[in-house]
């Protein structure tokens, strides 16, 4: 083709290399290369998660299958020390999150509410959020009986030594069935089908353990309340029977599953039917040439700090390829 056309600017001044979307594991470890590449990388570290950078581990306690700690480490520690590698070796981090990205002509353009850069390639580890049911009263009990994360509230006041709850029949919601034991009075677990997905390891501790109650065919409808205004029980009802009745229980936390955060990508690139982006089979490679996509926001099956950190790496390392390619 033709180097006057018009679409593509050559490389050069006020073009970056490299954009990085997102501050978790993928994110991060994908900056750490890209830096040491000398690609010196833009991150977009974004603040959705609890206001800060990090990504999800910054709301979990500790991780103890990440390579390297034989003793556990912190969430937020481990993500502290993966953002300090980033800078270390150069890559400039904002504190921003974006707000438009488009890459349906090169160079892309990435706008957050404080400045645009254009740059020749994007890297997109913007994650996956917890999803949330929606029942009626769910916002009055929000974080006031409602949780979607029991490793970050199951010890809180609030709930300990109380009857709660927990939706959900994969690993998620039996982990935090699980984990909840340790704390409260009771758990019950709901599960709309009439089986757990979860693994079988973790079926026979749920079945195991007297302190967990599995009602199967069972969703939540409501919640409900004392005199007081503080939340007290379940609306909940049997699937099969659509018999109703109020479940005892002062929490409830969610273990649904999550949703990925590709609002910004729609239209954009190919995302597919669960709104994941879309990534060539063992790839970082999106359907747009020189937009790559890593961690969570492109695995719904394995979900993990280092499988994100795995996928963070092989974006760096095509990104940098890929610009070779054109020079
Ligand atoms: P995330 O960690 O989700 O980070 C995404 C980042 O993108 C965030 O920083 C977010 O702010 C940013 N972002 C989103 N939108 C924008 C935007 N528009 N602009 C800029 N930035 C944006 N995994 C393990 O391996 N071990 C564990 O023990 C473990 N424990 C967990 C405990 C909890 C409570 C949770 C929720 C998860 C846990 N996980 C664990 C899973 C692990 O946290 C994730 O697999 C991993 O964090 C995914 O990394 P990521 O980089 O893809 O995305």
């Amino acid at each position: 083709s033709s180097s006057s056309s018009s679409s593509v600017d050559a490389p050069g001044k006020g073009v970056e290399n490299v954009v990085i979307i997102g501050s978790g594991p993928a994110g991060y470890t994908a900056a750490i290369y890209a830096a040491r590449a000398n690609l010196k990388p833009v991150v977009f570290e974004g603040y959705q998660v609890g206001g800060v950078p990090g990504g999800q581990l910054m709301t979990t306690t500790e991780v103890e299958n990440f390579p390297g700690f034989p003793d556990g480490i912190s969430g937020p520690d481990l993500m502290d020390r993966m953002r300090r590698q980033a800078e270390r070796w150069g890559a400039e981090l904002y504190q921003e999150d974006v707000e438009a990205i488009d890459v349906k002509s090169s160079p892309f353009t990435v706008r957050s509410s404080e400045r645009k850069v254009k740059s020749q390639t994007v890297i997109f580890a913007t994650g996956a959020t917890a999803k949330r049911l929606r029942l009626p009263r769910e916002e009055e009990f929000w974080s006031r009986g409602i949780s979607a994360c029991a490793i970050c509230d199951g010890a809180s006041p609030l709930f300990k030594g109380q009857v709660l709850a927990v939706i959900g029949g994969g690993d998620t919601a039996t982990e935090e069935a699980l984990y909840l034991t340790k704390y409260a009075r009771h758990v019950h677990l709901l599960v709309r089908r009439d089986q757990l997905r979860a693994s079988k390891a973790m079926q026979d501790r749920v079945y195991d353990n007297p302190n967990v109650t599995v009602h199967f065919n069972t969703e939540a409808v409501d919640l409900v309340s004392n005199t007081k205004g503080q939340m007290s029980g379940i609306l909940i009802r049997k699937v099969d029977t659509g018999e109703e009745s109020v479940l005892e229980a002062k929490g409830l936390f969610y273990g649904i599953g999550h949703s990925p955060n590709t609002q910004l990508l729609k239209g954009q690139v190919e995302l597919d039917r669960s709104g994941y982006v879309q990534v060539e089979e063992g790839t970082a490679k999106t359907s747009v040439e020189g937009v790559f996509a890593a961690g969570d926001v492109q695995d719904h099956e394995w979900r993990q700090a280092i499988t994100a950190a795995g996928s963070g790496c092989i974006a760096a390392l095509s990104v940098e390829r890929y610009l070779v390619s054109k020079d």
